[in-house]
């Protein structure tokens, strides 16, 4: 769908995907005005189809279209347009309970000019394609790496965006994850280098030693994951309570040498929930959970997986079937 200043969106298409031809002048491509989202339809244990709070995915996209100067795409439209790629790829929906159709919605700034302002004309697309368990041979805890050099977000950024910008600020603090032997990055908040922000691309939560969650609050420097508020709404429901608080990461350490934390995960669209074993940093490793996946955080994981495949109740009305 194209949009243009004082026309609105319009030529709505579905096309074969094929490379897209951009203006070198392009907006996008020197000021980085782009956001996105990801979320995946897959099959029912009865056989439907189903996608997981699109309706999240649009209410988080039209934020994201806000703080990046970007108009709005009605959330209704957003919706169809989801449904009617799945309708049309649907042969390509993995057939088994762990695969799924992902679906990356975007919106870019494609007016051809040079000068800082918002563009005037932006495609709105959504690519599909098909993607399969993302623990192949069951879930494995993560390493992770606490960079001490790189900041994901600063108080009155783009931090609770979901935006292009935001990712490539990023690729320097996953390369020195990979380079330490982790597998992901954990940003420190921007202010006092101290508390633990999330990781490159998931939300992270701890599991205290009386079964009670801890999670960073959303201060407008994370990302409000769809995973993470189901995770506290789910947990609320089981009865644990949930602390949105600052947690240092002293207090991680201290927490996961006393016992006092017990188990850390964490959680997005693309692994829902992974246990979290190692945490690196220049001042040493430790472990969590011994290193392994802990009760908690597999039992959160699986009530989730059981409430996104149809294999048990869905309280809260989150699964959207499409077919
Ligand atoms: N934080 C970041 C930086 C992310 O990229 C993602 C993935 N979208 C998340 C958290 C988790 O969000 P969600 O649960 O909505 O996938």
């Amino acid at each position: 769908v194209r949009y243009a200043d004082g026309k609105g969106w319009y030529d709505a298409r579905v096309e074969a995907r094929a490379p897209i031809s951009i203006d070198p002048a392009s907006a996008v491509l020197h000021y980085a005005q782009e956001i996105f989202e990801g979320l995946k339809a897959y099959k029912m244990a009865d056989g439907g189809v189903a996608m997981f709070r699109p309706d999240a995915n649009a209410a988080r996209f039209a934020q994201s279209a806000q703080r990046m100067a970007m108009p709005q795409l009605s959330q209704a439209a957003f919706l169809q347009s989801l449904r009617e790629i799945i309708r049309i790829d649907q042969d390509w929906i993995p057939q088994n309970d762990e695969g799924s159709l992902y679906l990356r919605p975007f919106a870019y700034a494609s007016e051809v000019f040079l000068g800082v302002r918002p563009a005037l004309e932006y495609l709105y697309l959504v690519i599909a394609s098909p993607v399969g368990a993302y623990f192949s041979g069951g879930v494995k805890p993560v390493s992770v790496w606490v960079t001490p050099d790189f900041t994901r977000a600063a108080p009155g950024g783009t931090g609770a965006a979901k935006c292009g910008g935001n990712y490539a600020a990023g690729l320097s603090a996953q390369a020195e994850a990979i380079e330490n032997g982790c597998d992901q990055v954990v940003y420190l908040d921007a202010v006092e280098r101290k508390y633990v922000d999330e990781l490159g691309g998931m939300n992270v939560f701890f599991v205290q030693a009386d079964g009670n969650l801890l999670t960073p609050p959303l201060t407008g420097t994370i990302l409000p994951g769809i995973t993470r508020d189901s995770v506290i709404k789910l947990a609320e429901r089981a009865g644990r309570r949930v602390e949105e608080r600052p947690v240092s990461i002293d207090e991680w350490r201290e927490g996961a040498a006393s016992g006092q934390i017990r188990e850390a995960f964490a959680c997005g669209t693309a692994a829902v929930i992974t246990p979290i074993g190692t945490v690196k940093s220049p001042e040493g490793s430790f472990t969590v959970a011994d290193g392994g996946s802990g009760s908690v955080t597999m039992a959160i994981r699986k009530e989730l997986v059981d409430i996104q495949r149809g294999r048990a109740a869905d309280p809260f009305g989150w699964v959207h079937r499409v077919l």
